[in-house]
């Protein structure tokens, strides 16, 4: 195996189990590389330290498969690692009919995320090690995950950084139907695996969802960046008198109808609005709108560190604007899922929103990704959405 020999004194990420090894930190290689191909980490001295994949095309040059000198990189070893992650959400699979069954780094599987929505996994592989033992991971989740159908979603935009070229498809089983039925909090969802965002679904809301019930009941709620409906669905389905949806996506929008009647919701207690939520915020608050609960959970804003300053003040600006539409007493549901935006930012962000919007407004719980979302300690960066419930205080 090739061995990658880091420069003196770059070992100590590595020593604390964090898995990446970026390519400022190891010595210039003299032979070539495979994409993906497992290497040998070794520090200046010469000794182990991991063996991991590596991305010559990415700045992560290589990420971390097993820090065990005696692990090798097998079929068997995959195989280990997905039934461990499988094992770990048994508990969760008995709730809901969609969850996340691999969650990247934090299951030992960089680049790899696998969500089962009811008898279908959605797969995608993100990086060169993911891609190099694709065949693999695929055979083994048949194996491991009992299923009907295995379609992959390798078309986020993270494979270019890779070198990878974008794909999407059936791989294995049957063609999953046009829309999954899934439930979740006794509610019922359709999930567009082939042409929805990501997999298809937010499944990382759940908790957050969950935790919504408690405070809609005979509410108005306005749901921003609502894709297809999520917040608005469980609200309905927990007594909220009306839910108005904002988002850009016609398609998404689309699909709210079809939940609604799948639920048998009153449509006429649904307002479907496509449009741009910075937009149709300021109309709202220039015609007087108001509301008791408001969710913002916007797309990921910063993509990379340079963009957190313009992002911070979009954050503000929409947080701004809602809790200006918020009644005395209101609550708001705000998020981020940028991984590159601090908890502590987030905070400060919203803070000097409520300062500019001139209301009191306290926190009143903190949120975070649901619990099949797992933050490995060795890996912080995999903890990405973050969520303040505030109430507007007076
Ligand atoms: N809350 C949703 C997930 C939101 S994902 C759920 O629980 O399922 C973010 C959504 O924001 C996407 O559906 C996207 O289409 C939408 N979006 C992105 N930018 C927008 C904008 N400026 N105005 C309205 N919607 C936007």
């Amino acid at each position: 195996m090739k061995k990658i020999v880091l420069k003196p004194g770059r070992e100590k990420s590595l020593k604390r189990h964090h898995p990446w090894i970026f390519s400022g930190a190891i010595n210039p290689v003299k032979v070539p590389l495979e994409m993906g191909e497992t290497v040998e980490i070794v520090n200046s001295h010469g000794e182990f330290l991991a063996r991991a994949a590596c991305s010559p095309k990415s700045q992560i040059f290589a990420r971390v498969w097993s820090f065990n000198k005696n692990e090798e990189i097998t079929p068997e070893f995959l195989r280990r690692r997905l039934e461990n992650a499988l094992s770990r959400r048994l508990r969760i699979a008995q709730k809901t009919s969609a969850f996340r069954v691999v969650f990247s780094e934090s299951d030992g599987l960089p680049g790899v995320i696998v969500d089962k929505y009811d008898s279908y996994l959605v797969v995608q592989l993100l990086t060169a090690g993911a891609e190099y033992w694709k065949e693999t991971i695929f055979s083994l989740l048949e194996e491991v995950v009992p299923c009907d159908g295995i379609y992959e979603r390798s078309d986020a935009d993270v494979r270019e950084k890779e070198g990878l070229p974008k794909r999407a498809g059936l791989v294995l089983g049957k063609q999953p139907p046009e829309y999954i039925e899934i439930h979740e909090n006794e509610c019922r969802f359709l999930v567009d695996v082939c042409s929805g965002h990501k997999t298809g679904f937010y499944i990382d809301q759940r908790e957050n969802r969950r935790i919504l019930i408690d405070y809609v009941k005979g509410a108005e709620l306005l749901n921003c960046f609502s894709y297809t409906g999520g917040f608005g669905i469980c609200a309905l389905h927990y007594g909220a008198e009306k839910v108005a949806n904002i988002d850009s996506s016609a398609q998404a929008l689309r699909l709210v109808d079809k939940i609604v009647e799948l639920n048998g919701m009153k449509p006429e207690n649904v307002e479907n609005v496509e449009g741009n939520v910075f937009q149709l915020l300021r109309e709202y608050r220039q015609q007087g709108r108001d509301f008791d609960v408001i969710v913002l959970d916007p797309p990921k804003f910063i993509e990379s560190a340079g963009q957190v300053k313009k992002a911070g003040r979009a954050y503000k600006d929409i947080n701004m604007l809602a809790m200006q539409l918020l009644r005395p007493g209101g609550f708001l549901f705000t998020f981020s899922c940028s991984g590159l935006l601090a908890p502590e930012l987030f905070q400060k962000i919203v803070a000097y929103a409520a300062l500019d919007a001139g209301k009191n407004i306290h926190i009143i719980r903190r949120l975070a990704q649901a619990e099949d979302h797992p933050v490995a300690l060795n890996f912080p960066e995999a903890g990405y959405l973050k969520g303040l419930l505030c109430q507007a205080a007076d």
